[in-house]
């Protein structure tokens, strides 16, 4: 049934995912975007990176609160109503109102490959993000 709703790059990235080190506000954040993504567009959810030792990003990777989705092949309508239905219904932290759950950005893959894909995120603070 799950496999229906969310795939997974690969058996690497799906150990990390059934390793149950996900921050929990991450798995609901994932799982609901599984449920819209194929509810509203017809699209399966696949997972391509969760963790990740720290490099250049803020390290919510490293600290289990960050996923990458994969979103190059979805219509450029279907992505932006996702994104924009993400971060009206998930706060990242209500103190820091510029972070966001949920961003399309490009990961630099060098010439000629695309790096775009939906970066999700959760706060690691214990009082903030869900009211
Ligand atoms: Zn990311």
């Amino acid at each position: 049934m799950l496999d229906r709703l969310l795939q997974f790059k690969d058996n690497s990235v799906r150990a990390e995912f059934e390793s149950g080190k996900l921050h929990p506000r991450l798995l609901i954040v994932l799982l609901a975007l599984a449920g819209y993504a194929i509810v509203r567009w017809g699209i399966v959810i696949t997972v391509t990176d969760i963790f990740r030792k720290r490099t250049t990003d803020s390290g919510v990777h490293e600290a289990w609160r960050g996923v990458d989705v994969r979103s190059r092949d979805w219509p450029k309508e279907a992505a932006d109503d996702i994104l924009r239905w993400l971060n009206e219904s998930f706060c990242y932290d209500q103190a820091r109102p510029t972070l966001k759950v949920a961003m399309i950005h490009d990961a630099d893959q060098g010439p000629g490959l695309s790096g775009i894909h939906l970066h999700l995120q959760v706060s690691g603070n214990p009082r903030k993000g869900w009211e």
